[in-house]
Parts: C-alpha cells; sequence; structure tokens
C-alpha cells in the first residue's frame, strides 16, 4: 500500500504499519510506546480513508480531522499524510526534584513558553545528550513549573537519572492526550481513579476543576499495594477539607481496618474497583479519569462501561512500559 508523506513515496510491505514505513525511509516521529497510547506517532491524513483501529481512543474531533496514530495504521488503501504538530522540541530545565516516598519522585521542571498544556496532559521528557525519551503526566496547572510524579523503576533509565538530575537541560514535546478538565462542566459529577504515580495527572484534572470552581461531585480514589505508596496523602486530605464537593479515597491491600483522617479523607483496605464499588457504582452522566497502571485501567475502562458510562465519557491514560503491551 502506498504512503506519501513529506515528499516521499512509501510502498509499505505487507502488514507492515504506516509508522515502520515511515522509519525504514530514514524519515522519524517521536513514537514513544508503539502501541497506541503515547500520541507520539498521531499524524493527520489528507488523503484517503483511515482504518478504524488506528483512530481508537482519539477523541472525535481529532477523528473527524483525520488524525490517527501511525503505530496502528495497516492502511487499506492509498493515503496522503502530514505531521499533526505537538512534536516539536521545547527546551525546558529540571528545577527541582524531592522524594515522595521511597519509590516517587517529584520532579519540577521549567515551563517553556510555547508548551500549552493542561493539567492531566503528558508530555515526552527527553534527556539530549543520547536521546532517551519516556511520557510523564502533568500534575500542575498552567502558569507555575510543570510538575512531575516518577515512579521509580528498578534499573530505569530515565526514572532513575532524574532523581540526580536538577539543572539538567531537557526537552519536552506535547502535550498529548485527552485527560484534562473540560471547561463548561461545573455540575457534572466528575470519577478519577489510578494507581501509583496515575496520582499525577488526576490530582491535576482535580486542580483545574477546582481552579474552575467545579461545583458537582467529585471523587477522587488513589490505589497502591502498600499505605506508604498513597503518596501526597496529606495534600490530597487537605484538599478535601478545603472543597466540601471533593472526596478523597485510598485503597491500600496490606492492611485490614478502615482508616479516616481529621479531613475526612477515607483509606479502605480493598482493591481499587471495590472501593468505588463501595460508593455506588458510576453513574451514567458521570466522566471518568482512570490513569496508571494498564490492566487495572483497562479492568477499569471495561466496569465503568458495563456500568452503563458511555465510552466518550471515559478518559485513560495507561502508563504502559517499553516493551508492554498496551
Ligand atoms: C501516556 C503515559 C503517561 C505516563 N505517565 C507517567 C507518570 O506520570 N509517572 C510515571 O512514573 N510514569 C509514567 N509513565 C511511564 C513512563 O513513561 C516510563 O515508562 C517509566 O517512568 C519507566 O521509565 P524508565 O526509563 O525509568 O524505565 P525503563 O528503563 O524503561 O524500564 C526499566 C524496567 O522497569 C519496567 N517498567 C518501566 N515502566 C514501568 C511501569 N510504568 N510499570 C511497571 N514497570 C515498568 C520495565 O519493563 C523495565 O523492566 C507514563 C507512560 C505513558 C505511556
Amino acid at each position: 500500500m502506498l504512503v506519501q508523506f513529506e515528499g516521499d513515496s512509501i510502498e509499505l510491505a505487507p502488514e507492515e504499519t504506516v509508522l515502520q514505513g515511515i522509519e525504514r525511509h530514514g524519515l522519524t516521529l517521536p513514537a514513544y510506546c508503539r502501541r497506541g497510547v503515547c500520541r507520539g506517532c498521531m499524524v493527520k491524513a489528507k488523503r484517503g480513508a483511515v482504518p478504524a483501529a488506528a483512530q481508537r481512543g482519539l477523541k472525535e474531533s481529532h477523528r473527524q480531522q483525520g488524525l490517527f496514530l501511525a503505530c496502528q495504521c495497516l492502511p487499506t488503501e492509498a493515503l496522503e499524510i502530514e505531521r499533526c504538530g505537538g512534536g516539536e522540541p521545547h527546551a525546558s530545565r529540571i528545577e527541582r526534584v524531592e522524594r515522595l516516598s521511597a519509590g516517587v519522585l517529584r520532579a519540577f521542571l521549567s515551563a517553556p513558553a510555547g508548551l500549552a498544556h493542561q493539567a492531566g496532559q503528558f508530555v515526552h521528557l527527553e534527556r539530549p545528550a543520547d536521546g532517551l525519551r519516556r511520557a510523564y503526566s502533568i500534575a500542575s496547572l498552567p502558569g507555575s513549573a510543570i510538575e512531575l510524579h516518577v515512579a521509580l523503576q528498578p534499573g530505569g533509565a530515565m526514572s532513575t537519572w532524574l532523581e540526580s538530575a536538577v539543572g539538567e537541560a531537557v526537552l519536552l514535546r506535547g502535550p498529548f492526550g485527552e485527560c484534562h478538565y473540560l471547561a463548561g462542566e461545573q455540575d457534572r459529577p466528575l470519577c478519577l481513579a489510578g494507581s501509583g504515580t496515575g496520582l499525577a495527572p488526576l490530582l491535576g484534572i482535580v486542580r483545574a476543576a477546582l481552579a474552575a470552581g467545579h461545583r458537582g461531585p467529585i471523587r477522587l480514589y488513589h490505589g497502591s499495594v502498600r499505605r506508604s505508596g498513597l503518596y501526597l496523602w496529606d495534600e490530597v486530605s487537605a484538599l478535601q477539607q478545603a472543597h466540601p464537593n471533593l472526596r478523597v479515597t485510598g485503597s491500600v491491600l496490606d492492611g485490614n481496618e478502615l482508616e479516616v483522617s481529621t479531613a475526612g479523607s477515607a483509606i479502605r483496605f480493598q482493591p481499587l474497583a471495590a472501593a468505588i464499588a463501595a460508593d455506588g457504582p458510576p453513574r451514567a452522566q458521570e466522566r471518568v479519569f482512570l490513569c496508571g497502571n494498564a490492566e487495572l485501567v483497562r479492568a477499569l475502562q471495561k466496569t465503568f462501561y458495563l456500568s452503563g458510562v458511555p465510552l466518550s465519557q471515559i478518559h485513560a491514560d495507561a502508563f504502559v512500559a517499553l516493551g508492554a503491551r498496551a
């Protein structure tokens, strides 16, 4: 199948994706996960129909514009495509790094002028020296330093480097993704759930909702295997105390007694899905945000969908690792 891209005519081999064909021609897209999650290889079809599988998970307006994910595209007809922006690098610097728990870092990066992000979206962080690149979600609101929460992975190339990278110059690409607060929905109930550093985008969305004067109920669930994994627990509990429409629930597996803080936030010793179900099933009108561990995100997505929440109202960012399946 023929693909035209930046003046090149690329004849794809059978079962070759558009991304693979582009790279075989010596051209590049800022692809990171190659599994339809990170959005780095999103391009636009100027001519030709794109298979539905290549647009899965994209918002309707993007689908209508002909945007699609090159890594997921096995075309069934000739395509003419172009870059769709968002991939150009912005210079930034790591200003501060602190430990939030034994396994989680918080990094603050200078906000590049040209990076118009919304809290909850993700960026590709690149180490210029060798091009090492990983995706991280943004916990901070626009207008301040970019706050990332990074889980330290044993032997992790980026996460372990970041701990001692204060002052280092980095590149940011993006922003990407649809996990962000939607203006004009101040009365809609919101449900946010995630595990580990999945809290970063969820906290970003909560911060944006509260800053926008959200009036509807907001329920935030943070899951971890151990109690010590509920990092920033005091900070999110304090948010609940200051905002009566926000309820924060922790879900931890290694314990057995309900723990309620003076701020009213509760830690339940049961799996995340059970902790959510204990508050009643998801409601059809709720807008749902799911982030973190890919398996958990997939399972919760299914639960919410089967409970009647339309897929268009469920926004998910699965933190897939390189080499893992999305
Ligand atoms: C859309 C998106 C958003 C993301 N946002 C965040 C975020 O906000 N915070 C965050 O901490 N991470 C996030 N990630 C994951 C992040 O991009 C990296 O995968 C992670 O930081 C590991 O990179 P590394 O270079 O340290 O580890 P690598 O050198 O890539 O891997 C080292 C080892 O750790 C394992 N590993 C890597 N990542 C994970 C993982 N996520 N879970 C379990 N095992 C893993 C690998 O399989 C390997 O064995 C996100 C991923 C995506 C796709």
